[in-house]
Order: structure tokens, then C-alpha cells, then sequence
């Protein structure tokens, strides 16, 4: 097939222990889905709101390693440490009971987000799709096939910046377990082999400078390590 512009084909995500490519076709992130972090941010959880659902940029995926340019348009870029779980079979209106037989792997994501663009568009009741969708901004490490480490259900999760900790919690704490969100995701719309999703953040999110270096790690799955340039 010729095309009439310039086309890249897919972004891709590496694959630990393999040459393969995990090529990426939707990156769907769940908001909100631990308690303590939803309690934080003042928008609900904790009895409140139920997690939220929202869609990042396929070509926002870049990998560990990788110097993320400072995105333009905001004083306020925050980092989210996050288990993305990768789709492998597709479906629409998976039950909860089989969801996790169409999950590839997992890895460790950084949701990157212009904290100050979202909380703007949420005053302004605007899509606030622009605090998600720049480039660079869905750093994302190798996938551990879960044919190699099952489907980890507990386990640390952590962010680090500059070597000092600033996220922690457990991936025992989802609200909506991975085979929750799959149940629901594929209930509002089919899943596809490669999309991702992001799983949700633990408590502390701040926000991040040019040349603060940002390591990610979660128990069982693997590391993340990016910097700010
Ligand atoms: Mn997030």
C-alpha cells in the first residue's frame, strides 16, 4: 500500500525478553481508582464519584530513557506513576470473570498531565482532553508478558523524583481491578488488540522541572526511568 502523506504506522511499546514490538492503538486512562489519591484531589471518590475514564494520543507513547521535552502551555506538568495493562484479545462486553485472558502484559506508565490545563478546563466545564494529549506524554516501559508473570493483583507501586520518593501505594488498592476495567471498558466500547490502559495513581502527584529525573517501579512488573528536558 502507497500512502499520499508521510505515515509513520503505529507507535510501539517493547516487549521484555523479546524482539517483538507491541504496537499501540488506544491508550484509555482510568482516574480516580484509588481511594487515596481520589480523596486528594477533591473531585470525589471515598463514597464520592466513581472512577473516571478518559483517552490520551497513541502517538504520545515514548519509552524509558527517553528525555520528555518540557510540553508548552502550562507552569504545572505533573507525573502519575501508573500499571498500564495491555490488551491482547479483543472483545466487546467481556465478562469480568474472562477479562483477564485478554490481557497481554503489564508495564509501568507515567500519566503525564498539564495539572494547570485540566484544572482550567473543569472551572471552564471544557473537554480537558489538551491536559493529556502533547507530545511525549505517555512514558511507558518494556510489557511483561503475563505468560511470564501472571497478572499481578498486589504489590508496590512507587514514583521517585531526583531519588526521593514522592508516590507510594499498593496495586491491592484499585477501586477497579484490571479485570474491572476491562469488564467496563469493552461494555461502553469493543477492545482491540493494543490498546493500553492506564490503571489509575496512588496518592501525591506533584509537579516536575526541567532536569528532574523521574523513576518509576511496581513490584512483580518492572522500572521506568525518564528525565524532564
Ligand atoms: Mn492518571
Amino acid at each position: 500500500m502507497s500512502y499520499a502523506i508521510p505515515f509513520a504506522g503505529p507507535p510501539t511499546v517493547g516487549i521484555r525478553g523479546s524482539d517483538l514490538r507491541f504496537p499501540v492503538r488506544r491508550i484509555y486512562t482510568i482516574g480516580r481508582n484509588y481511594a487515596a489519591h481520589a480523596a486528594e484531589t477533591g473531585l470525589g471518590g471515598a463514597g464520592g464519584s466513581k472512577p473516571g475514564i478518559s483517552l490520551k494520543p497513541a502517538d504520545s507513547v515514548i519509552p524509558g530513557g527517553s528525555a520528555l521535552p518540557y510540553p508548552p502551555g502550562t507552569a504545572q506538568l505533573e507525573p502519575e506513576v501508573e500499571m498500564v495493562a495491555a490488551i491482547g484479545n479483543g472483545g466487546a462486553d467481556i465478562p469480568r470473570e474472562a477479562a483477564l485472558d485478554h490481557v497481554f502484559g503489564y508495564a509501568v506508565g507515567f500519566d503525564m498531565i498539564r495539572r494547570d490545563i485540566m484544572h482550567a478546563c473543569i472551572a471552564d466545564q471544557h473537554s480537558w482532553d489538551l491536559c493529556k494529549s502533547f507530545d511525549g506524554a505517555s512514558p511507558i516501559g518494556d510489557l511483561a508478558p503475563a505468560g511470564d508473570i501472571g497478572h499481578p493483583a498486589s504489590g508496590a507501586i512507587t514514583l521517585a523524583i531526583n531519588g526521593a520518593e514522592r508516590q507510594r501505594g499498593d496495586l491491592s488498592e484499585l477501586i477497579w481491578p484490571v479485570a474491572e476495567i476491562v469488564a467496563r471498558l469493552s461494555a461502553l466500547s469493543r477492545l482491540e488488540p493494543g490498546d493500553l490502559i492506564f490503571t489509575g495513581t496512588p496518592k501525591g502527584p506533584g509537579k516536575v522541572e526541567r532536569g528532574d529525573r523521574l523513576e518509576g517501579a511496581i513490584e512483580g512488573i518492572g522500572s521506568l526511568a525518564i528525565a524532564i528536558a
